[in-house]
């Protein structure tokens, strides 16, 4: 069993830190509201009062935030992680960040500490579960060091070196963006052709975004959208990919499309869920 600090404990980060308490390791747990790590202390889990307090009882620790910012601020900011890493522990990150941010974390760890960027795909029930996929991004050796501790979150695959789980953490969540933006669009046109909603979802449930319209039309016609991953967090995964794109001297029209649909609708309900994006397209207003 292993001695983990589990930093980020939001709708992703708690369950995954649950499951890491009930498979018997030792967890330390910290949250920038610290009231979120009350159930895990219920079971077990000891609480730290900064980043930088919670590694002095872990051999690994794993980031699970919003965004490359937080991530930062976590690990570099006042009282962060990095202030108290020792040569020899291996930092797991699995967020969404892309690459990028995996490079410039990277370059300022303290010597002898090794990262491993594990992002994943799927949502709440799968954290919950263990169900989710871990893209890893490390070398074969570092790989087999963290693979039994995320084989608790689901299961897991090697998909390169070092950032390659950062990287095709993007690549999946470009189709996501799209899907979801795609969908919209075609409700769009279909109202304008005067069509029965109901008929248009049925027939879109076979198309190629029929996955996305099964697991989002509950909400869709309820108007209701309470988020497992929010609109905040769409829109920014979309402005990551520009940002790659960008830095790859690469023009992906479509991503970019999909990303002004998400500025649009995410600054008006950042809270809900990202399928909200397709009331904004409809002109409608989203509601919790
Ligand atoms: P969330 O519920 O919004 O939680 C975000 C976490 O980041 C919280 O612990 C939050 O702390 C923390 N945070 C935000 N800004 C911070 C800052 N400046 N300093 C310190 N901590 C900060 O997000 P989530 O849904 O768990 O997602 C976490 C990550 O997983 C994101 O990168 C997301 O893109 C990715 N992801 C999400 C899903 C999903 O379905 N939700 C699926 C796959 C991947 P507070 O509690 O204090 O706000």
């Amino acid at each position: 069993m292993t001695r983990i600090a589990f930093l980020g404990l939001g709708k992703m980060g708690a369950p995954m830190a649950a499951r890491l308490l009930s498979a018997g390791h030792e967890l330390t747990a910290w949250n920038r509201s610290p009231e979120k790590a009350n159930p895990l202390i219920e079971k077990g889990a000891t609480a730290a009062s900064s980043p930088a307090d919670a590694l002095t009882r872990a051999d690994v620790v794993i980031t699970m935030l919003a965004t490359p910012e937080a991530l930062t601020e976590v690990l570099f900011g006042r009282d962060g992680a990095a202030d108290a890493m020792r040569s020899g522990q291996r930092l797991i990150e699995m967020s969404t960040v892309g690459p990028a941010a995996i490079r410039e974390i990277a370059s300022k760890l303290p010597a002898g500490v090794t990262l491993v960027d594990a992002p994943v795909l799927g949502s709440v029930p799968a954290a919950t579960d263990g169900t989710l996929l871990v893209f890893v991004g490390a070398d074969e050796s570092v790989f087999a060091s963290v693979r039994p501790i995320l084989e608790t979150l689901g299961s897991v695959r090697r998909v390169g070196g070092p950032g390659a789980g950062a990287a095709i953490k993007l690549v999946v969540n470009l189709t996501l963006g799209v899907a979801m933006t795609t969908v919209g669009e075609a409700l769009a046109l279909a109202r304008a052709f005067g069509l029965d909603r109901t008929v248009v979802l049925d027939v879109l449930e076979e198309s190629p975004v029929g996955n996305t319209v099964k697991g989002k039309r509950e909400r869709i016609e309820s108007g209701h959208y309470p988020a497992n991953f929010t609109q905040a967090l769409g829109e920014k995964d979309l402005r990551l990919i520009e940002e790659a794109a960008r830095e790859h001297d690469l023009t992906l029209r479509v991503a970019r499309a999909a990303h002004e649909w998400f500025a649009a609708g995410a600054p008006q309900a950042p809270d809900l869920d990202y399928s909200a994006v397709i009331a904004t397209m409809l002109g409608e207003q989203p509601l919790p």
